[in-house]
């Protein structure tokens, strides 16, 4: 680490008295873009989300999206000197949105395991600089749970990637529930990444261009966790962790009016499927809940964040490559926090959430 170390105090000005890692990193092989390029040529995919986003990604002459596909599949040096170059130490990789969740299930299965096979070894030749999270397919939940458990077991892994919905299904259904069991039982987190919002909640938002990541993915992948709280999971799984992006998705802003409402349905029984919790809604989202500031490097917005879930449930992520910015990391360490809490948030509470 020493000489990393020394790259990154030089490039990101003074060294910081803590480690910088970036917890909701990205990444994608070749064999799975290839698919997705496959599927949109032959326009077989009823996900208007997904034909909108890797439309552009992989079709578009842009910079942006040029620039994109190559830092995703880059995982040797040029990876390593831009995590320098923005004073990175540690990067944890998920597979790219929406992942295999958009595959048939039989090719999912398959894709988890030779991508994470792939991603086993880019962190066995980056140690100190990568952790890997596995590549689950909800599609075929027993499958998932075993991956899950050989990504943990055999890999390495530190938990499970999950991108919000698969094929418009979402895992507040119980049919999905053996990947949280397995998650629960080996300890480690799952992060709910977001996915373009689902056929069925897509269209206001993209006949208007904001089915992104500008604020359609905020909105699929709260009303995502909103719903896994409200289905029951951490009742049923109370030691799970699930970690968002993107500073909750929006919650953190509505907790006051999550309690109150959630509270006052259930007592009217207005739907006689939304049964009672033991707690709070806010109460899951402060004992069960991780979030990281993902594309958010927004002091104001983290300082909230951290005030209402606390000092401990808030991590610091970059969002590489989509939002590759060497200049944010620097600005945000100008951020009023004290340097005990800057430490937690940068490297403490991260190593502590995913064992590191
Ligand atoms: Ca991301």
């Amino acid at each position: 680490m020493a000489s990393s170390e020394m790259n990154n105090g030089a490039a990101a000005g003074m060294r910081p008295n803590h480690l910088r890692i970036a917890t909701e990193e990205a990444w994608a092989t070749r064999e799975m873009l290839n698919l997705y390029r496959r599927m949109l040529a032959q326009g077989k995919i009823d996900d208007p989300g997904f034909n909108s986003l890797w439309g552009f990604y992989l079709n578009s002459p842009s910079a942006r999206a040029t620039a994109i596909i190559e830092r995703l599949q880059e995982m040797g040096e040029p990876r390593i000197r831009d995590m320098d170059a923005s004073g990175i130490d540690k990067q944890i990789l998920m597979l790219t949105s929406p992942g295999v969740q958009v595959f048939d299930a039989a090719t999912a299965v398959a894709v988890a395991k030779s991508s994470n096979d792939e991603l086993a070894d880019c962190v066995r030749r980056y140690p100190t600089r990568y952790v890997g999270m596995a590549a689950v397919a909800p599609q075929n939940p027993a499958e998932a749970a075993k991956e899950l458990e050989r990504g943990v077991r055999q890999l390495g892994f530190k938990g499970a990637i999950l991108n919000s919905h698969t094929l418009g299904e979402y895992l507040d259904d119980p049919k999905f529930w053996d990947i949280f069991a397995a998650a629960e039982a080996l300890d480690v987190p799952v992060y709910l990444h977001p996915n373009s919002p689902s056929k069925g909640l897509i269209e206001p938002l993209l006949t208007r261009g904001l089915d992104g990541a500008i604020y359609g993915f905020g909105v699929e992948t709260g009303m995502h966790l909103l719903a896994i709280i409200t289905s029951g999971v951490f009742d049923r799984f109370p030691q799970l962790q699930i970690v968002v992006g993107h500073l909750g998705e929006a919650l953190p802003f509505w907790l006051f009016r999550l309690d109150y409402m959630h509270r006052a349905t259930v007592n009217s029984r207005r739907y006689e499927f939304m049964k009672p919790l033991k707690k709070q809604v806010s109460d899951y989202l402060r004992e069960n809940v991780f979030i990281t500031n993902s594309g958010m490097a927004w002091a104001p917005a983290i300082m909230f964040c951290q005030q209402v879930l606390g000092m401990d449930r808030v991590l610091y992520a970059m969002d590489y490559p989509y939002q590759y910015v060497p200049e944010e990391v620097r600005e945000m360490e100008n951020s009023p926090l004290s340097a005990a809490d800057q430490k937690k948030f940068y490297q403490l509470n991260a190593e502590k959430v995913f064992k590191l």
